[in-house]
């Protein structure tokens, strides 16, 4: 039986909404419905990296952390685009998605990978690091490609550091689909994370680290996902982007967080 840590919720926005305007009307319908709430629970947004300023100023007494959707390899100079992990940091914002499914689809390298981690590790700051099969073979290959995702991006980051950090399960597949993981193989491959993290670290390190499970989550499997999967949160997309939706799943993290 797994130990249990402080449940996460993180709503993955991407590349929306379209306008300001609509980031912030979805960010004070979300906020509205939990400002008067004590959450047992973590809750954070990854909105687009340009509405953050606006978005903050709306922020209510219930805190919700602003997280980066990627960070750059590099401290600074000539890399047009980039954003670094300390210009992040001057803004607040100490956690960035790494290994998203969709950038390694644009070619995002494992060694990529592992050089964000080092840099938001050099400013103090954390990653969420998303590893996932592309698909579910019979032969159960998948658990072997993401040991290799774990393995690499964690390449000379130290026991002290990879605490800190947090991983989202994402199978690709499920994400964005409508379809999401069976609870019972969530829970399989969180137990098989467990093992490579302890075989990587060791047992204590393994338990500290918060795993996520993202991939078509919604109001009506979240509850099931948490009882059975053995996760500690959800990365949410799709679901992110309807307030009603987010917040049920905020709220029914919170109540299993109650309970547990
Ligand atoms: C994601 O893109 O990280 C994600 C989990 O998306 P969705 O919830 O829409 O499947």
């Amino acid at each position: 039986m797994l130990k249990r840590r402080r449940i996460l919720v993180v709503g993955n926005w991407k590349m929306n909404p379209a306008t300001l305007a609509r980031a912030e009307k979805l960010f004070v319908d979300v906020e509205k419905t939990i400002k008067n709430k004590t959450l047992r629970v973590d809750m954070a947004i990854a909105p687009p990296l340009l509405y953050v300023g606006a978005l903050s100023e709306l922020s209510g007494p219930q805190k919700i952390e602003f997280v980066a959707q990627d960070v750059s390899t590099h401290e600074s100079g000539a890399h047009t685009g980039e954003i670094s992990a300390a210009m992040l940091r001057s803004h607040g914002i100490k956690c960035a998605i790494v290994g998203h499914s969709e950038m390694r689809a644009a070619g995002e390298s494992d060694e990529s990978i592992n050089k964000k981690l080092h840099a938001l590790l050099a400013v103090k700051s954390v990653a969420i690091l998303c590893v996932g099969e592309s698909e579910r073979d019979g032969n159960g290959n998948y658990f072997g490609v993401v040991e290799d995702q774990l393995r690499s991006a964690f390449l000379d980051i130290k026991m002290d550091d990879v605490k800190r950090m947090v991983i989202a399960y994402e199978p690709v597949w499920a994400i964005g689909t409508g379809v999401n993981a069976r609870p019972e193989d969530v829970e399989e491959m969180r137990l098989f994370i467990n093992k490579v993290l302890t075989d990587l670290y060791d047992r204590a390190t393994a338990e500290a680290i918060r795993v996520l499970y993202g991939g078509s989550v919604t109001p009506d499997n979240a509850a099931e996902l948490l009882k059975q999967g053995a996760i500690d949160g959800f990365l949410v997309g799709g679901a992110s982007l309807e307030a009603k939706k987010f917040v049920e799943i905020v709220k029914i993290s919170d109540q299993y967080a109650k309970l547990a």
